[in-house]
């Protein structure tokens, strides 16, 4: 049998008779909240493991807990024979019912072995009913392909098991992509800028390329409360400049209400110079009135805001280019474009939002690099690209020209137990499915391979912001899905 990587989260219906290693390939791979077996609830509601006259209520408490679970979009293993083709059945038609992949594994192991571990057990089950069980779960192996599963494991003593749900070889993403680590949250206690030079040092030793502050006057409720600190970028990006690092530095993203543009450009060309070229510049219209109300700032309507951002970039751009002559481009006219120092390499600008019939052009025309949110749905991000590709053909750029960078806000455990915590702790009030679904809740190695697909994708960069980043050692957490990707 071929490695095969199982759907996650999924309900997945183990067949086999006793002592075919059923419980332990489920121990081995699954929470064990996600496991839910006859034997343990036997355990629960009768006197031990073994029980029988408590099979009748074992089973109807498993059932409901299987139809809770799965109602939720929870993984869910069922651990019995799974001899019984009507149960077999329920199973498979409540997965459907929910949306959940469907996952038989049928352990079609040599009888004598089956036999040789039940002798060796502390209640061993009778020499005829395992003979019985041998059989039928024989007939089960041959009947399973034609039940409708989305997917039917067989396993044999000899064969390697699944991987399940642990990812396969990752592939080698193309170079020049790369993980800029986005930071939003700076819960940096009494020491703010050793808090901050510990994070750079952190993301720099395990390679990411780079670091993206946000820029907001008041914490943004997604990610916080209004009186945690949230820091002026340019300023923050100066301080982390001055570090012994290689990060690529700017915004992710800077509102073009908030600083008018020549200013936000003065910004990046004095940053640039300071860090020897590693300035970047995420530019977006802005969206949070609040934050505008507070500090007095202007907040115009949407269509103003975007053309806004349309002049702003021109803007820059013209004062990033080299001479001083005056500018007269399509939204801007400036008298003189004099402005030292010049920045020492060319400033890519990255512009942020999703919008498709103005943002995404306004990427098309100006920008360097388009960011756009991940979603659940790589669909989402695959409709986007095309839309920016077809605003490319429309004002004749070519699409290599416009990098593709996504806003990623992983969950990332050490392993599934720990993932599952983070998941709890963060979720709020959604649904821990659908957080994690949102936030692709995995360890460093699923990202990892995540990323490779991205890359696959046409993704260039992924801007990565932990959800929960206390410090370096949060870095450190992620930065091994990003090391050598
Ligand atoms: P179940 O009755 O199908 O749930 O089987 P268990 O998972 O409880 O396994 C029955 C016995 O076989 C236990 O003593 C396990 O330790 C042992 N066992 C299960 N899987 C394997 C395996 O892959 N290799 C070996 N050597 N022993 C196993
Ligand atoms: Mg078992």
């Amino acid at each position: 049998m071929t490695e095969q990587r199982l759907p996650d989260p999924a309900l997945v219906v183990l067949v086999g008779a006793s002592g075919s290693g059923k419980s332990t390939w489920a121990e081995q791979r699954y929470r064990a909240a996600e496991v839910v077996s006859s034997d343990a609830l036997r355990g629960v509601v009768g006197s031990g493991r073994h029980d029988l006259d408590a099979s009748t209520e074992a089973f109807a408490l498993l059932d409901q807990i299987v139809a809770g679970r799965v109602r939720r979009g929870l993984t869910t293993v069922v651990d019995t024979l799974g001899l019984d083709a009507d149960r077999r059945r329920g199973y498979l038609d409540l997965g459907r019912r929910h949306g959940l992949p469907t996952v038989v594994v049928a352990f079609d192991v040599p009888p004598a072995l089956c036999r040789q571990r039940n002798a060796v057990r502390d209640r061993p089950v009778p020499a005829p009913v395992l003979a019985q069980q041998l059989r039928t779960a024989r007939s089960v192996v041959d009947a399973l392909a034609g039940e409708g599963w989305d997917h039917v494991v067989v396993l044999t003593d000899d064969a390697p098991a699944p991987a399940a749900p642990e990812p396969a070889a990752t592939p080698e993403p193309p170079t020049g992509f790369g993980v800029v680590l986005q930071v939003s949250r700076f819960p940096w206690g009494e020491d703010p800028a050793g808090w901050l030079r510990e994070v750079a040092l952190a993301a720099d030793a395990c390679g990411f390329a780079g670091i993206a502050l946000m820029d907001h006057l008041i914490q943004i409720p997604q990610v916080g409360t209004a009186w945690e600190p949230i820091p002026e970028p340019w300023v923050t990006l100066g301080m982390l400049a001055g570090l012994d690092t290689r990060l690529r530095l700017g915004t992710l993203v800077t509102p073009v209400t908030f600083r008018p543009p020549g200013i936000t450009a003065k910004a990046a060309a004095t940053l640039d110079v300071l860090s020897g070229g590693r300035a970047f510049v995420g530019v977006g219209a802005g969206w949070w009135e609040r934050e505008h109300a507070g500090f007095g700032l202007a907040f115009p309507p949407a269509k103003q805001r975007l053309d806004a951002l349309e002049a702003g970039i021109e803007t820059m751009r013209a004062l990033w280019a080299a001479g001083t002559k005056a500018y007269d481009g399509e939204h801007v006219a400036l008298p003189e474009t004099t402005s030292y120092p010049r920045p020492v390499h060319d400033i890519p600008v990255v512009v942020g939002g999703g919008g498709e019939r103005r943002t995404l052009r306004i990427a098309a025309r100006l920008g360097d690099a388009c960011n756009v949110r991940l979603t659940a749905d790589d669909a989402d991000l695959d409709h986007k690209v095309a839309v920016l590709r077809r605003h490319c053909a429309a004002v004749g750029r070519d699409p290599a020209e416009v990098e593709v960078t996504v806003l990623d806000l992983p969950v990332v455990g050490t392993d599934r137990d720990d993932t599952w915590e983070r998941v709890e702790r963060l979720r709020g009030r959604t649904a821990a499915a659908t957080y994690a679904r949102a936030h692709h809740a995995g360890t460093a190695a699923e990202h990892r391979e995540r990323y490779a697909r991205l890359a696959e994708r046409g993704v260039g960069t992924v801007f990565a912001a932990l959800p929960d980043l206390a410090g370096p050692d949060d870095v450190l957490r992620l930065g091994a899905a990003v090391q050598s990707v």
